[in-house]
This record gives C-alpha cells, sequence and structure tokens, in this order.
C-alpha cells in the first residue's frame, strides 16, 4: 500500500496535498506519512508473532521524536549508537527496558548514561569496550545485560559503505573468537551475558546472507550453551534491503524474514530482537523540492533543484538512486526528455541524477523524491550554510510539522568569536 499517491492529479501525502504543505513550510522539506511507518513496523511485529520478541527500531534511519513516539506506541524498541540517540529515544518516551545500545565505539560517559537511565541490553563490540562497561556498571553499582555482536564473515551482496558482516569490517568481533571472548565476558563481575548479536549490512535484497549469518549463530548458540553460558535472546539486526524504484525487482518481505529466522534459530527457543530502519522508514518519506531553474547546456538540460547533497546525500554518497517524479501529475502521454538532477551546492557531486528520463517540468514546479525516509534528514547539514530543512509528518489528512527550519540568524549566531578578533 503507497500512501504517496495522485489524487485528482496533484501528488499527496495520504490525504494532504503536497502543494499545501509547501506553502506552508516551502521547499524543500520532507514528509512522512504515520501509516506507512505504523505498517512496516507492524509487518515485522507480525512475523516474529510465534515467539517472544521485540522489533527495536534503528532509529539512526530517522530520528525525530514524532516519528519514535509514533512507532513506540505501537510497541517499538529502539536501537541506538550513541548517548544522543539515547537520550532522544527517552525524550520522545521509550523506556529504558526497550532500549538496545549498539555501536562499535560506546565511551564511557555514554555508559554511563545509559546505565543510571536505564537500558535493555549493550551490543558489546569489542572485548576493550567490555572491560570499560564492566568497570562503569561496578562505579554505578549494577550488573549490565549484554549480548556480544559476532560478526559471521559472510558476504552481505550490498553497497560498500554498508556492508558491516565481512571479517575486514570494524564491526563486533570475529565469530570464530566467540567462544573466547565470552568466557571473559562471563568472568567479569558487572556483565550478565544474556545472548548474541549480529548485524550485516544494510539494503538487504535477498535472504542467503542472512540466512548464512543466523546458521552460524544458531551453531554458537549451542556452543555457548554447551559451554555454560545461559543464551536466552538473540538480536538479530536489521538490514532488510527496500525497492528504491517501483521496476525493480521487490526484496524480500518482513514476513519471509520472520520465516527465515523461525526456521533457522526457532528451535533455540531464544527471544528474538530485529533492529530494522531502512524498511520502516524509507519508504514513509519523501524529499518534495522546488524547481529554481531548466538551464540547456551542452547537449544536455538540467533541472537545477532548491535541495541539494546537503539535505539528501545519499545519491552522492552511495551512488543511490531514488525516483524523482512531478509533484502535478503529467497528463497521459507526456513525452519524457532526459534531464540532469543537481542541486545548487558548488559540488559536481551535487548530482541527484543524471540523464534521468522525466516528464517536462518548469521553473516553480515542485519534484518528490522517493524513498528518502531513511538516511535523508538525519544524514542532512548546513553545507554552504543552507538550513537543515524542515520535517513535516502527517497523518489521514492532518499535518505537523516535526522539525522547523532554523533561521539564518540562529545558524549564523551558532559561531562565537574569539576576543582576540
Ligand atoms: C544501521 C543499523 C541497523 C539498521 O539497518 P537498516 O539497514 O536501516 O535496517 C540495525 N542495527 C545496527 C547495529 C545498525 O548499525
Amino acid at each position: 500500500m503507497d500512501h504517496f499517491l495522485y489524487q485528482n492529479g496533484v501528488l499527496h501525502a495520504e490525504d494532504v496535498p503536497l502543494p499545501e504543505i509547501a506553502a506552508a513550510v516551502g521547499t524543500p522539506f520532507y514528509v512522512y506519512s504515520t501509516a506507512t511507518l505504523l505498517r512496516h513496523f507492524t509487518l515485522f511485529d507480525e512475523a516474529l508473532n510465534w515467539t517472544d520478541h521485540l522489533v527495536c527500531y534503528a532509529m539512526k534511519a530517522a530520528s525525530n521524536q514524532a516519528i519514535l513516539k509514533t512507532l513506540a506506541q505501537a510497541g517499538a524498541g529502539m536501537d541506538v549508537v550513541s548517548g544522543g540517540e539515547y537520550l532522544r529515544a527517552k525524550a520522545a518516551g521509550v523506556p529504558g527496558d526497550r532500549i538496545v545500545f549498539s555501536g562499535v565505539g560506546k565511551t564511557a560517559e555514554e555508559i554511563h548514561m545509559a546505565l543510571t537511565g536505564g537500558i535493555r541490553q549493550f551490543n558489546v563490540e569489542s572485548e576493550p569496550e567490555m572491560v570499560v562497561l564492566n568497570r562503569v556498571a561496578g562505579e554505578v553499582g549494577v550488573t549490565a545485560p549484554i549480548t556480544i555482536r559476532v560478526n559471521p564473515d559472510v558476504d552481505a551482496k550490498t553497497h560498500a559503505k554498508i556492508a558491516t558482516g565481512k571479517s575486514e569490517n570494524k564491526f563486533g568481533i570475529p565469530i570464530a573468537r566467540a567462544r573466547e571472548v565470552y568466557a571473559m565476558a562471563a568472568a567479569m563481575e558487572h556483565l550478565d551475558v544474556i545472548g548474541i548479536d549480529v548485524h550485516i549490512g544494510s539494503q538487504l535484497t535477498e535472504l542467503g546472507p542472512f540466512e548464512q549469518a543466523y546458521l552460524k549463530v544458531a551453531e554458537l548458540t549451542e556452543q555457548l550453551r554447551a559451554d555454560g553460558h545461559d543464551i536466552r535472546r538473540l538480536d538479530l539486526g536489521g538490514g532488510l534491503g527496500i525497492p528504491y524504484t517501483r521496476s525493480n525487482e521487490a526484496p524480500p518481505l518482513p514476513m519471509e524474514f520472520g520465516a527465515l529466522i523461525q526456521r533457522t534459530v526457532g528451535h533455540l527457543g531464544c527471544e528474538i530482537e530485529i533492529e530494522p530502519g531502512r524498511l520502516i522508514a524509507g519508504n514513509a518519506g519523501l524529499m518534495v523540492s522546488g524547481v529554481i531553474y531548466v538551464k540547456s547546456g551542452e547537449g544536455r538540460d538540467f533541472l537545477i533543484l532548491d535541495g541539494a547533497m546537503n539535505d539528501l546525500i545519499r545519491p552522492a554518497m552511495y551512488e543511490a538512486y531514488h525516483d524523482i517524479i512531478p509533484v502535478t501529475e503529467p497528463a497521459p502521454g507526456t513525452e519524457q526528455a532526459p534531464f540532469d538532477i543537481v542541486g545548487p551546492v558548488c559540488e559536481s557531486g551535487d548530482t541527484f541524477a543524471k540523464q534521468r528520463m522525466m516528464p517536462p517540468v518548469a521553473a516553480g514546479e515542485l519534484v518528490a523524491f522517493r524513498s528518502a525516509g531513511a538516511y535523508g534528514a538525519v544524514m542532512s547539514s548546513e553545507y554552504n550554510t543552507r538550513p537543515l530543512i524542515p520535517e513535516v509528518l502527517v497523518k489521514g489528512d492532518q499535518y505537523a510539522v516535526i522539525r522547523p527550519r532554523p533561521t539564518f540568524d540562529e545558524i549564523i549566531n551558532r559561531d562565537t568569536i574569539p576576543e582576540w578578533l
């Protein structure tokens, strides 16, 4: 079910026409659909209904508190990867016992924050982290529940910048050394070893790599239990991909992912956690941008948008593809033409698409980037002193600005000038 459809010739987010939002907040902006967020969360939740489970939304994908609250009210936990994300989840009302803390470089301060504020578990990624966690837990006077993230050395077959499960990646401990590291953890006074964690990458479009990883986790669970560890929770990560083009073959569905989990580790009787981010938020958001100029170049035409790489960096960073469609529905039979679609930032990398076939759009019109809900707003910056763009949440025929655009004064006044100047 797509909640971004043309109605009466105009693209809507659920029941709100996008030009209405554009008139209210200006362009560019991000807009999210509540119905899509909830639907995607529910698909995962139902896919694990065969067992005790918690779907922990990987909030780094899109972390506005309104999004977190929408998902938390539906029963989601959160996967956080920094102290800031931890505080943001708490601010959105997520209880500590539904927050898992992942990440390869947790500092003592971040660990302290989570131990005092309440945490479901730490997904520990190295021996030195384990030592710090044990020390801080001792200082706080608590026992820290942990899983250890193992690196199963499988090829996730995804973009190199978002693969995390090969032995050359910085994440987790090599699965071959897991028993030794679990023995170390078990000997630490202030740690409670409860499970195993694995996350092999993002935007996976087939189940094979998950299957390889989960079979290794199942085998490790048996070995660790034989070694005397009470392994009772498996955190199986996120990473299920989304369709970025409507023509492409669709990636596996959450239901198939859930069935794979049942098949590979279901017999172990563990509580299951998963950490999907992209699949929950990706197709729940658009970036809407205005066309500033249509410029005819040497043998090619450019659409120059008011959105740029600082607002949506995925094309520049990952060579990512986004569908870009006009907000005014083209008349049937409209001829398409190739355009280079670019932003105004002074970098050649500020190119969203080259020679993309598009119905003609004029200066002043709006275009929408589809599948921009995940790793969009959260990765934006103020490069070129361009204000962070507003985020808007739609629910049925209502919408609300969930992050306003900062003023230029707010941005400029953040700098402080040394007294010698
Ligand atoms: C990024 C990340 C996720 C989410 O990945 P998606 O591809 O967005 O589902 C889950 N777990 C960890 C540890 C991550 O770093």
